[in-house]
C-alpha cells in the first residue's frame, strides 16, 4: 500500500461530522464569552479546555491542526496565516539574538530572505548549504546553533536530500530539525524520519486551489525520559517541559510566537484548507504520477527537463529509494534564455502563469524575473535559477493534454 490509500479513509472520516452539520462549521467569532469569571480565569490558566481569543487558537482551527498533527506522528500542531507564517512562528520561538540557523537545501525564496534579509537584521546568522554538503553541515555546527532548517524538495533545484542522514548529524548534535515538507505532504514523513518540527504552506497542495492562505507547524511529542531538547541548548524550554510534558515545543510555539507575533489562522481559511485535505490523497496519487509521464515524454522530445525521476539527475538513486511516492507536483525546464521562456509560456494554452504551486491547474513560471528577480548573481547560482528557467506545477490535468500543450508551445 502506498502512503495515499490510508489517508484516502482517515481525511474524509475526520473531517466531516457524524452529528448535526456534516461540513465542518466555520467558528467565525473573534472572541469567545466565557459565562462566569471563575471560567475565564480557568481558561486562562489552562484548567479549562474552551477558546480563549482567535488569535490563540479557534474551533475550526483546532480541527486543522488535530487533523495535521496525527497525519505526520506530531503531538499537536498549530495553524498559522501564511506557510511564511508557520516557519516565523516555529524558527522564531526558538531564537534569539547571536544564536545560528543551519539551511539546507532548495530554497524557497520567501525562506531565504526571511533567513538572509530579516533574521541577520536580528543578530541571527545563517549558514546555507547544499544537500550533499553533510561534512561542511556537520563541521558548522556550535553551541549557537539551534536550528537545522531543511525543505524536502529543493524548489525549484530538484535536489533530494537524504533527510535520514541529515536527522541522525541533528540529533548526535543536538540540535533541531526542522523540514519544510510543503512540497511532499503524505509522500514523506518528517517526523518518522527524525525531525523534530515540520512546517508548512497549506495555500499549496493541502488547500489545492488557491482559495486559502494558510500554514502550519507540528510538533513532536518530548519524552519522558532522555531528550536531546532537555539540554542548556534549549534551556528556555525548561519551563514548558516542567508544565506541560510531551507538549512542552506546542507550548512554546503558542506562548513564544503565536501570542506575540500573531500570525494567527482565520476560521474561513481553517475551513477551505479542511475541505482541501479532504481529496489531497487522491490529489497527490495522481499527480506524482502525471510529473512522471511529462517530465519523461519532454525529456524524450529533446527539452531540458530537471526532475529527480530522470536518470541523469544527480538524486535519481535517492528519488527511486527514500521518494517512492513522488516529490511533490514540481518539475522545471530550462530554456536556455529569458527571451525562449517567456516565448513558451505565452504560447501555453494550458499554465497559468503565476507565483503558486501545487494546485489544481497546471501553474507555470518564469524564475528569474519573478520570485528572484532582486536576487544577485552568486545567490541565483546557489538556488540554480539560471536565465531560462521556468518552473511547472503540474496539475490534475490529464497529462497527455499538458505535453501536447507543451510540445506545441515550445514551437
Ligand atoms: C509557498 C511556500 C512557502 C510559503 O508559503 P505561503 O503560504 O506562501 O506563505 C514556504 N515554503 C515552501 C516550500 C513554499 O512553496
Amino acid at each position: 500500500m502506498n502512503n495515499f490509500e490510508e489517508y484516502c479513509t482517515k481525511f474524509v472520516q475526520s473531517v466531516g461530522n457524524k452529528e448535526g452539520s456534516v461540513s465542518p462549521v466555520v467558528t467565525n467569532s473573534a472572541a469567545f464569552a466565557y459565562g462566569t469569571s471563575e471560567i475565564g480565569e480557568g481558561i486562562f490558566d489552562g484548567s479549562v479546555k474552551k477558546p480563549l481569543y482567535s488569535r490563540m487558537g479557534n474551533p475550526t482551527t483546532s480541527r486543522l491542526e488535530s487533523i495535521l498533527a496525527e497525519m505526520d506522528g506530531g503531538v499537536g500542531a498549530i495553524a498559522t496565516s501564511s506557510g511564511m507564517g508557520a516557519t516565523t512562528l516555529a524558527t522564531m520561538s526558538l531564537l534569539q539574538s547571536n544564536d545560528e540557523i543551519i539551511s539546507i537545501g532548495g530554497l524557497f525564496g520567501g525562506t531565504y530572505a526571511y533567513f538572509n534579509e530579516t533574521l541577520s537584521r536580528f543578530g541571527i546568522k545563517t549558514h546555507f548549504f547544499d544537500v550533499d554538503e553533510f561534512n561542511e553541515i556537520e563541521n558548522s555546527i556550535n553551541e549557537k546553533t539551534k536550528i537545522i532548517f531543511l525543505e524536502s524538495v529543493g524548489n525549484p533545484n530538484m535536489r533530494l536530500p537524504d533527510i535520514k542522514r541529515i536527522a541522525s548529524i541533528a540529533n548526535k548534535t543536538g540540535v533541531i530539525l526542522m523540514i519544510d515538507n510543503t512540497i511532499t505532504p503524505l509522500s514523506i514523513k518528517p517526523i518518522e524520519l527524525g525531525a523534530d518540527i515540520v512546517v508548512y504552506s497549506t495555500t499549496k497542495i493541502i488547500a489545492g486551489n488557491a482559495s486559502a492562505l494558510g500554514g502550519c507547524a507540528i510538533f513532536r511529542a518530548i519524552n519522558d525520559g532522555e531528550d536531546k531538547l532537555k539540554s542548556p541548548r534549549y534551556a528556555f524550554l525548561n519551563k514548558f517541559i516542567k508544565k506541560m510534558g510531551k507538549m512542552a515545543l506546542v507550548a512554546n510555539g503558542k506562548k513564544r510566537a503565536l501570542r506575540d507575533f500573531g500570525m494567527s489562522a482565520g476560521a474561513n481559511a481553517s475551513y477551505q484548507t479542511l475541505l482541501g485535505l479532504e481529496t489531497l490523497p487522491l490529489r497527490m496519487d495522481r499527480i506524482i504520477k502525471s510529473v512522471e509521464i511529462v517530465a519523461k515524454e519532454l525529456d524524450r522530445v529533446g527539452l531540458n527537463i530537471n526532475h529527480p525521476c530522470l536518470p541523469n539527475h544527480p538524486h535519481h538513486n535517492r528519488y527511486k529509494s527514500d521518494f517512492s511516492n513522488g516529490c511533490g507536483t514540481l518539475l522545471t525546464i530550462d530554456m536556455g534564455t529569458k527571451e525562449a521562456a517567456f516565448k513558451f509560456l505565452n504560447n501555453s494554452k494550458m499554465a497559468f502563469i503565476t507565483a503558486n504551486i501545487g494546485d489544481s491547474r497546471t501553474l507555470a513560471l518564469h524564475m528569474a524575473s519573478t520570485i528572484y528577480n532582486d536576487f544577485d548573481k552568486e545567490q541565483m547560482k546557489f538556488l540554480g535559477i539560471t536565465d531560462g528557467l521556468i518552473r511547472v506545477s503540474i496539475g490534475l490535468e490529464n497529462p497527455i493534454d499538458i505535453i501536447e500543450d507543451f510540445i506545441q508551445a515550445r514551437g
